[in-house]
């Protein structure tokens, strides 16, 4: 029987501006969880609120593209090897229900129109994503740290463990950018009772493969979350490059460290629970 907790981040840069937006995020999942209820469940829906939070540059808060379009993307874990992700797709304000849907099927993730017609065929809401112009101008290093996407580790009183991550991309990105949300092992990773999700400038979290490397790292090297996640964003990373993770593994609560503001918040059941 493992105590029940729940992380997650609200992206490397907005610091503590939209921590009181996460929050409520993690006390929907630790409702959840408080219920009986699984982490799948748990994590799903609290990236759905905050997907629906327009602080957020997930979901409905996405940030539009170079090209005026807004295009989401979400990706889901399960720590015994189920994965779900879409990439770039339209008028999906909750991108992460339809890539939870993907978890037991075939395929593992799919992409633009594709994953729209998918969805469609399985019911997912369509509907139209404002979203929001990014902060900053194009070039400017500083706009490129508008990172608030969004990420959620849960975990279950039998002891699985969930990640789920939904962005929609880092600013100024053209169209058919793919960041490291959707990237199994760059902005996630999850296996047996661990996992690992990164926020940040995807491109410098895909060359470094970080989530599954520093999920290795704890793994192996058995070193804590905290040190591990700080050996990936120190060593892996170049610094100019804002970067931010959370971590839950099978005891204690979860982490966040970044090398930049992240707003993060964790939950573990207490025997009052
Ligand atoms: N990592 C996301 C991306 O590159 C953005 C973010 O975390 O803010 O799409």
């Amino acid at each position: 029987m493992s105590k029940p907790a729940v992380v997650a981040h609200g992206g490397a840069g907005p610091g503590p501006m939209r921590q009181d937006n996460l929050e409520k995020a993690v006390e929907k999942a630790a409702n959840i969880l408080r219920l009986g209820g699984n982490a799948l469940e748990a994590a799903v829906e609290a990236c759905v609120i905050l997907e629906d939070d327009p602080v957020f540059n997930a979901g409905t808060g996405s940030v539009i593209r170079t090209d005026g379009s807004v295009l989401t993307d979400a990706s889901i874990q399960t720590g015994d090897g189920r994965i779900g992700f879409v990439i770039a797709m339209e008028e999906t304000p909750n991108p992460i229900r339809v890539a939870a849907d993907l978890l037991d099927e075939e395929i593992n993730g799919l992409t633009s129109a594709g994953a729209r017609l998918w969805a469609d065929q399985r019911g997912h809401l369509r509907a139209d994503v404002e979203g929001r112009l990014p902060e900053g101008q194009i070039g400017d290093l500083d706009a490129e740290i508008t990172g608030d996407t969004i990420g959620v580790i849960a975990r279950d009183s039998s002891g699985m463990i969930v990640v789920a991550t939904s962005t929609g991309g880092c600013s100024f990105r053209p169209p058919g950018r793919v960041g490291d949300v959707p990237l199994p092992g760059s902005g996630f990773w999850a296996e047996d009772g661990l996992a690992v999700a990164a926020t940040g400038i995807g491109e410098a979290i895909t060359r470094a493969l970080l989530s599954n490397r520093v999920y290795e790292r704890i793994k192996n090297k058995n070193t804590s979350l905290e040190d591990s996640m700080e050996w990936g964003i120190n060593t892996l990373i170049p610094p100019e490059h804002s970067v931010g993770l959370i971590a839950l593994g099978p005891t204690g609560p979860g982490i966040g460290v970044a090398n930049t503001d992240m707003p993060w918040a964790t939950w573990e059941a207490s025997s009052s629970d």
